[in-house]
């Protein structure tokens, strides 16, 4: 039974639809080496859900860099992103994705994606689900990013619902942060030690039907 309450679902794009978080690594990867600077795996998972310019400062590990440079060097890095992003198909949607999305439309709920990313519109026309989104909010279209709740917000006026009956999807602490801070609720997906403020904190959306994300009380 879904809750009459909820009219949308919004989705974080990358770690919850897609796995974009390689792309972007092996474009980090690139500059960093390019440039002298130590990056590893482990070092991108910082930048889950990270904002591009604040992803460069966590990159530059304390030396600075002029506006202008910072400028050079986030475009270089995302003209490697873009040309990762071309390569995106539909096989690239993270398992259960493709079901969920089709299950949540036979629900008349409304789908929106929220993401900090610049490239979301591409991304998600590769990805083969443009025509299953009812709103997009992305890099540029809030000042603030998450965690503040602005991107969150955006999308629900574009919806035409209100913050109580949207549930928002997202991978990373901001993100979950972001959807309390909207009146949202919220499901996490990873460790609990990374979502676990979320409503519900689940692995990924393998198996993940409708009810599974949004049977849960609006008030915590
Ligand atoms: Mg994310």
């Amino acid at each position: 039974m879904i809750p009459w309450a909820t009219r949308a679902v919004i989705f974080d794009l990358d770690g919850v639809l897609t796995d974009t978080a390689e792309l972007h690594f092996q474009a980090w990867k690139r500059l960093a080496d390019e440039e002298g600077l130590a990056f590893t795996r482990e070092d991108n998972e910082r930048l889950r859900g990270v904002s591009r310019h604040q992803s460069l400062e966590f990159l530059l590990q304390g030396r600075t860099v002029s506006e202008v440079e910072a400028e050079a060097l986030m475009s270089r890095k995302n003209k490697y992103y873009q040309q990762m992003i071309r390569r995106l198909t539909p096989a690239d949607l993270l398992p259960g994705v493709a079901p969920l999305l089709t299950e949540l439309r036979q629900a008349n709920l409304k789908i929106a994606i929220a993401s900090a990313s610049r490239n979301a519109d591409e991304v998600i026309e590769r990805l083969g689900i443009a025509d299953q989104v009812d709103a997009l909010g992305d890099g540029n279209s809030v000042e603030r990013q998450r965690p503040a709740p602005d991107l969150l917000l955006h999308v629900a006026r574009q919806l035409g619902v209100s913050p109580e009956q949207c549930v928002v999807v997202d991978d990373a602490a901001a993100g979950i942060e972001a959807a309390l801070a909207a009146g949202m609720r919220v499901v996490g997906l990873g460790p609990a030690s990374r979502v676990g403020n979320a409503d519900i904190v689940l692995a990924n959306l393998d198996g993940i039907h409708p009810e599974d994300i949004l049977a849960m009380k609006s008030e915590k």
